[in-house]
């Protein structure tokens, strides 16, 4: 758990800040999504590319997305207006990693608020890869969304992997992306970031190995571990989610290897405000799209 790295008491400060990670801050504190990341690298077999991520958003959700300038404008407006929010995120609509744009706007805004929490969410795949830029930028918090640590079943969760412009099926692809994951997860708390670790409970799929993903990422020093519920869509469509009782008992569960996240709100990739209590129609006027 969080007692093996060393975090420095600024980090520690700053995280209290942070809705996600910190209980007392959901409360207290904002978050601001910049919907710059449309496109994705891999298919997980619930997801719908109609709608936001669903690793990290509410499903049946459709963020429009914006340009990096505009998100710099943005995140002016918001700060002018809501001072509490104190943690940029760039959450999707797809895989922030896949996109170029993530960069450009954390760069840009990390150059004009240096004193801003940067987070970003990802399904892990590019990590190792773009984690020195992340740093560079002022990201001090990472969501990796890890569904399994066996890539025997990890092949039923995804479909395929694209990475470096070839194309992964099957074991191949599970194999790839879990041992991406797991290296960008190492290298992230080698980085003194605070890591999440999202995990979809898929019954039937990956339930009954839920406990051993904590493990795993309890032992290499993630901080904070977030269960989210399956929302039965694509090739899961026919797959009951686990009832709220469940996931609570599952939380239990995991709690000895690692911090449970229990207030997660889902939010979409352009959420504004504090969680449970966005204000992104005033900011964005009233274009926003929800599809059900
Ligand atoms: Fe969908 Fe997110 Fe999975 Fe990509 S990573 S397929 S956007 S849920
Ligand atoms: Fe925080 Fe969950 Fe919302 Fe992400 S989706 S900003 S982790 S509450």
């Amino acid at each position: 758990g969080d007692q093996d790295v060393p975090y420095d008491p600024e980090q520690l400060r700053k995280i209290q800040e942070h809705p996600c990670y910190s209980e007392n801050a959901c409360h207290t504190f904002g978050r601001c999504h910049l919907p710059v990341a449309p496109d994705c690298n891999i298919q997980c077999n619930y997801c719908v590319r109609d709608f936001d991520c669903v690793n990290e958003s509410r499903p049946g959700v459709t963020s429009k997305v914006i340009r990096p300038e505009e998100s710099l404008e943005l995140v002016q407006k918001v700060i002018d207006e809501f001072p509490f929010v104190k943690v940029i995120g760039i959450a999707g609509p797809g895989e922030p990693l896949a996109n170029e744009e993530t960069f450009e706007t954390l760069k840009l805004i990390h150059e004009a608020f240096p004193h801003l929490i940067m987070c970003i969410s990802t399904n892990g795949l590019m990590l190792p890869e773009r984690i020195d830029e992340l740093q560079q930028y002022g990201v001090g918090n990472v969501t990796v969304t890890l569904n399994a640590v066996d890539p025997a079943i990890g092949e039923k969760i995804y479909s395929f992997v694209n990475y470096h412009g070839k194309h992964y099926t099957g074991r191949e692809a599970a194999e790839l992306l879990l041992k991406n994951q797991l290296e960008g997860i190492r290298m992230a708390v080698e980085r003194k970031m605070f890591v999440k670790v999202n995990c979809v409970y898929i019954p039937g799929v990956n339930d009954e190995h839920i406990p051993e993903i904590a493990r795993t990422v309890g032992e290499m020093g993630a901080y904070s571990f977030n269960l989210i519920p399956l929302i039965p869509q694509y090739k899961f469509r026919d797959i009951t989610p686990p009832t709220p009782a469940e996931k609570r008992e599952m939380q239990d569960r995991c709690a000895p290897y690692i911090k449970q996240m229990r207030h997660c709100a889902r939010c979409r990739s352009d959420a504004i405000g504090r969680l449970g209590h966005d204000v992104q129609s005033r900011i964005y006027g009233t274009e926003i799209v929800t599809k059900k």
